[in-house]
């Protein structure tokens, strides 16, 4: 798995929208969401593997069909979520975390902070909500 935690900001490449520190505490939080989401996942796989070991009849087989379902509806969940997760990763090592999407300004730390995935400026982002409640009308 390419989640690894760097060990010093100077291992990091520069990036022009955030401090060193800052870098290195988001790529923390990064890496610690990933592992997070792998943990979560390799609970859910061993729970159904552990119920199928049970002798099936009609019931069973139904209620392990719809656990299969379930657990495949999660793994696409978390897949989601550990793409934006390697995303921002990947931004950081190109030296461009921390820019919006949108308008090429810095999203911010403290934004980054409570969602370290984010692509856009909180104005970006307001603005885009804006649009989509209006377009869903
Ligand atoms: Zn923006």
């Amino acid at each position: 798995m390419q989640f690894e935690k760097a060990k010093t900001a100077k291992d990091l490449p520069e990036d022009p929208y955030l401090s060193p520190k800052e870098l290195l505490t988001l790529q923390h939080l990064l890496v610690e969401r990933a592992e997070g989401i792998l943990e979560g996942s390799r609970g859910a796989v061993a729970e159904l593997t552990e119920e199928r070991s049970m002798p099936p009849d009609a019931i069973d087989m139904a209620s392990a069909e719809s656990d299969r379902e379930f657990a495949i509806r999660l793994a696409r969940r978390e897949h989601r979520l550990i793409e934006k997760v390697l995303q921002a990763l990947q931004c950081i090592k190109d030296g461009e975390y921390g820019e919006c999407l949108e308008c090429g300004e810095a999203i911010g730390y403290r934004r980054l902070l409570t969602r370290p995935v984010a692509r856009m400026c909180i104005d970006c982002k307001t603005q885009t909500e804006k649009f989509e409640r209006i377009s869903a009308m």
